[in-house]
């Protein structure tokens, strides 16, 4: 072994001992990247059958579309996710949004491109859902961002922040009914006019973290496509799902 061999492995032993790795989902100790055996049972991935647009979950295979879809067709041609958004993916994703864990993101980031990968490899351009600059100042990065560079780097394709803004700001969309939630976004996204020309015809995916109703995704898919996009993929990370069949 030589001297370089050795310093590292008596770095790693430190770092072991001073920085040991902790679990994703909770604060427990893992031995290497990624969640310990305990989280990792505790996340409700989605899974078939689903709506072939939005991707809520069925519990019995009886339908193509939701009566979400059926009743009203999104502007977005598909949605995909990774896991049902609940108390516990809350808390994950939570950590990532508010508390500067953005070690977290290329796991993520991971997750999504394997749900959403068919759809990355034929887009033209990974688009995040921005927020206004004024959360951004407070906020200091839009994590919707990192999980679209992250998503685009792995599929090879082409990361593009600056078409899509949060033009208007909006009041907080927690808490709110799916209506008011609509009616809220309706007009808050707009397209850079410098940029506007890199859409015509392009294959979008669109990027969140979390897939709540539908509403923000959906305007800026309506905004998308007004402005010359031919096909708009939604990928989050999570989605709260809604129960149809019970
Ligand atoms: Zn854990
Ligand atoms: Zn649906």
């Amino acid at each position: 072994m030589n001297i370089s061999n050795k310093i590292k492995n008596l770095w790693n032993a430190v770092s072991d001992v001073f920085f040991p790795l902790k679990c994703e989902g909770c604060d427990g100790f893992v031995e290497s990247v990624g969640l310990c055996t305990e989280c990792w049972n505790k996340i409700m991935w989605i899974s078939d059958p689903k709506c072939s647009i939005c991707g809520n979950p069925f519990e019995l295979d009886i339908a193509e579309i939701c009566g979400s879809c059926a009743l009203q067709k999104p502007f977005f041609d598909k949605a995909v996710s990774v896991f049902h958004y609940d108390d516990y993916s809350k808390g994950m994703i939570l950590r990532f949004k508010h508390m500067d864990s953005i070690y977290l993101c290329p796991q993520f980031a991971r997750w999504m491109y394997r749900v959403g990968e068919k759809y990355v490899k034929e887009a033209d351009l990974i688009i995040p859902v921005p927020i206004h600059f004024r959360k951004l100042l407070k906020r200091k990065y839009n994590q919707s961002e990192l999980l679209a560079r992250e998503i685009a780097l792995l599929g090879g394709a082409s990361y593009e922040p600056r078409i899509l803004q949060k033009s208007k700001r909006t009041p907080q969309q927690e808490g709110l009914t799916r209506k008011r939630r609509q009616q809220n976004v309706i007009g808050s996204f707009g397209v850079a006019k410098d940029y506007v020309h890199l859409l015509a015809q392009k294959k979008v995916v669109l990027v969140d973290d979390v897939y709540t109703t539908g509403a923000t995704v959906n305007e800026c898919s309506r905004v998308l496509k007004k402005h010359g996009a031919a096909a708009v993929t939604v990928v989050t990370l999570a989605k709260v799902v809604l129960y149809w069949n019970r």
